[in-house]
């Protein structure tokens, strides 16, 4: 057992670590309060190589390993989480292209996502239904050399702004296909960006397919059986979203500290509170067994094992840390906790977000169970 970051690894982290401050800090406001995607940060995303962590560089990718795609997405949502968000997508998308796609497919699309020239998002989500694969509805007809898209997506990250999506439908024979729909194809439309309590900037939003025609070349990974494509493309979601609640956490610590050797209660500051340690401690050790969690899930998927309970496990017992942890520093900050001046505020609007992303966590736990021997 070795709990060591390679060199290689830390000085990814640093320079990320860096990076982050630097340039994103400026770009919160735009994000939480405008609830807007700073476009002009994507030169910089790419110079660092962020879009395409766990790629070969033949198709764009940094080289590097599942490992560092975590210590990435923590040390960008210490500081700014939806851009890890956005960063997510990125990396997903090509996964798919990575995993999937033709060579012709990944000089298409694969290679422009890693080099921030195209935007492709990930459209699984229907009105009536985020769970159950079984129940979605759009459909991809085969018509002539091609095939028509009909259907709704819903809460689609990067909906607004995509210049492709990866769409889940069902093909002639009722089974799962995974379908490149370009949203410049007639027929296409996007509904009003969401406003939404965290993770704002981000840019949700319906995609709507009225008879879009697409070329046959435009299926990815073949006929049929993409539930399991979804399953597999989750496990690098789940890691990324772990990642970055560790990061959230990280930031939550960070801050109640912070508060807390400031706050005075008489003439002491309320860091010397029994109650205040209490709090102090349970959010360290909860922060510690996440992130070694997380890490070991990218260690997993970086030995290339099948991490589809591992994955569960850990966005389950993540998300929901988080979600506990942050209210505990919020609780340390008292009444100033629920100011928008204390960053402590979006932090707690963040964190709720990750038990719904990639699956609920009510999800998680089938998932597990189903998994667990008998
Ligand atoms: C910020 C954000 C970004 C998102 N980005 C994307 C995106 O880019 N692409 C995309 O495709 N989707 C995206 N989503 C959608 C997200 O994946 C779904 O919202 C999520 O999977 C839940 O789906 P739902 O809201 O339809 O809930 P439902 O499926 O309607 O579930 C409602 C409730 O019932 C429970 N439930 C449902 N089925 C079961 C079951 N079988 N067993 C036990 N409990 C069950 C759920 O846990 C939940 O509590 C995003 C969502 C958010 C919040």
């Amino acid at each position: 057992m070795n709990f060591n970051l390679t060199e290689q690894q830390e000085m990814f982290q640093k320079s990320v670590r860096r990076f982050a401050e630097a340039e994103l800090t400026p770009l919160i406001d735009v994000m939480d309060k405008e609830n807007r995607y700073p476009f002009e940060i994507r030169p910089k995303l790419v110079a660092m190589n962020l879009l395409g962590i766990p790629f070969d560089p033949k198709y764009g990718g940094a080289g590097a390993d599942y490992a560092s795609l975590a210590l990435a997405m923590e040390e960008v949502a210490k500081v700014l989480a939806p851009m890890a968000i956005s960063m997510q997508v990125g990396n997903v998308t090509a996964d798919r292209f990575n995993k999937l796609g033709t060579e012709e497919q990944k000089r298409e699309f694969m290679i422009p996502i890693c080099e921030g020239k195209r935007v492709v998002c990930f459209a699984f989500t229907e009105p009536d239904t985020g769970s159950n694969p079984k129940m979605i509805k759009t459909t991809a007809k085969s018509a002539g050399d091609g095939y028509v898209v009909n259907g709704i997506k819903r809460f689609i990250t990067h909906g607004t702004f995509a210049d492709a999506a990866l769409i889940f439908a069902k093909d002639d024979d009722g089974d799962i296909s995974l379908f490149i729909v370009e949203t410049d194809r007639k027929g296409f439309s996007t509904d009003k960006k969401m406003d939404k309590l965290g993770l704002r900037g981000t840019e949700l939003c319906d995609l709507i397919m009225n008879d879009v025609h697409i070329p046959k070349k435009n299926i990815l990974g073949g006929k049929g059986k993409k539930f399991d494509a979804l399953k597999d493309a989750m496990t690098i979601g789940k890691l990324c979203l772990s990642a970055q609640c560790v990061g959230l956490m990280q930031a939550s610590l960070t801050e109640a500290i912070r508060y807390s050797v400031h706050r005075m209660h008489f003439d002491h500051p309320i860091f010397d509170l029994q109650a205040i340690h209490w709090l102090l401690a349970e959010m360290a050790s909860r922060l510690e067994a996440a992130r070694w969690l997380t890490y070991r899930a990218a260690f997993l998927k970086d030995q290339g094992m099948d991490t589809i309970k591992d994955m569960a496990m850990t966005k389950l017992f993540v998300t929901s840390t988080a979600v506990d942890v942050v209210r505990w520093g919020m609780q340390v900050h008292g009444a100033y906790g629920i100011s928008k001046e204390y960053k402590i505020e979006r932090l707690f609007r963040d964190a709720k977000m990750y038990e719904l992303l990639e699956g609920t966590s009510e999800i998680q736990r089938e998932l597990i169970v189903k998994r667990l021997p008998r």
